[in-house]
């Protein structure tokens, strides 16, 4: 396959995305994408109604899902999964675990922002999820701007919700082994999503990469939606150093809320081998 405008990494309200599926694939298709993969949040709900859309509009689909791991010392990556059988059992129960303990989170998070004093926050998000069991820290962020306590979510995670903040609750995520065994399982591409995004030192990040590949990753998304040049040359030298496929990636969640829309991502640098290299 040769796409000439991938985007394999993105979010419908399944997860924590402000467009259903199928509206989020008619905007892909809008914005030149012609390789697309859905990756909510731990869930795979949203893959057949995207499927159904991508088809009848005539662009190329693969499910994808993004896995939330815990690493290190309290630190969460983010592993995308893409082109898998999602029906796979393996895959279809590790996700339910991970999923189970959201709702559970997103209560300690309420009484954490209570004491700082925004109060009702489990209710309020609540009215901004589209699937009860993908109860996030954007839509406490959507909660909290609606409030007034914040001009955007930007800030609210700046202020409440990112790690060492008052709303922020630490949770155990998947093993990365685990998440990585689930996609490879299920047939599927292990790839690191935006790398650029953890507070991780540089050996630390080294460590990240080489635990991926022993456990079976292989890919890296080389071009993120938040991304910048810096970054892209880092992530290319670290696809070649360790022989990662190279994705291409908005993590698109909506109108408003992205660091860039559907499609809109530089195209990956030439001599990389791109993730879909052997997809038919
Ligand atoms: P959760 O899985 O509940 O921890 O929520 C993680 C989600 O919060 C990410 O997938 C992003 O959509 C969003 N998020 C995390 N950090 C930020 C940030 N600094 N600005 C905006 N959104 C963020
Ligand atoms: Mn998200
Ligand atoms: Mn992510
Ligand atoms: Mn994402």
């Amino acid at each position: 396959m040769t796409p000439g405008n991938a985007d394999l990494h993105c979010h419908s309200t399944t997860s924590d995305g402000l467009m259903a599926p199928a509206a989020l694939v008619e905007r892909a298709k809008a914005n030149g994408v012609d390789l697309l993969a859905l990756t909510d949040h731990d869930e795979i709900g949203g893959l057949d109604e995207a499927k159904s859309a991508a088809d009848a509009l005539g662009l190329n689909f693969v499910t994808g899902v993004e896995i939330s791991v815990s690493w290190g010392d309290d630190q969460t990556v983010h592993i995308v999964g893409l082109n898998f059988d999602h029906r796979h059992p393996d895959l279809v129960a590790g996700l339910e675990r991970v999923r189970s303990g959201r709702d559970a989170r997103a209560g300690l998070m309420a009484v954490e922002l209570a004491k700082a004093g925004i109060d009702g926050a489990y209710e309020g998000a609540l009215k901004y999820v589209g699937n009860p069991a993908l109860i996030s820290r954007s839509h406490f962020a959507r909660y909290i701007v609606e409030r007034g306590f914040a001009p955007d979510v930007k800030t609210v995670f700046d202020h409440w919700l990112a790690k060492g903040k008052p709303g922020y609750v630490s949770h155990s995520w998947a093993e990365l082994q685990e998440a990585v065994g689930w996609i490879r399982a299920a047939g599927g591409i292990a790839v690191i999503a935006h790398p650029g995004r953890y507070r991780l030192t540089p050996a630390e990040r080294r460590e990240l990469y080489v635990a991926f590949k022993a456990c079976g990753g292989q890919g890296i998304e080389v071009v993120s939606g938040s991304s910048n040049e810096a970054e892209i040359r880092e992530f290319a030298g670290i696809a070649r150093e360790f022989g990662f496929l190279a994705s291409r990636a908005s993590d698109f969640h909506g109108p408003g809320e992205s660091w860039i829309d559907l499609g809109r991502m530089v195209q990956l640098p030439p001599d990389l081998q791109p993730v879909w290299a052997n997809w038919s």
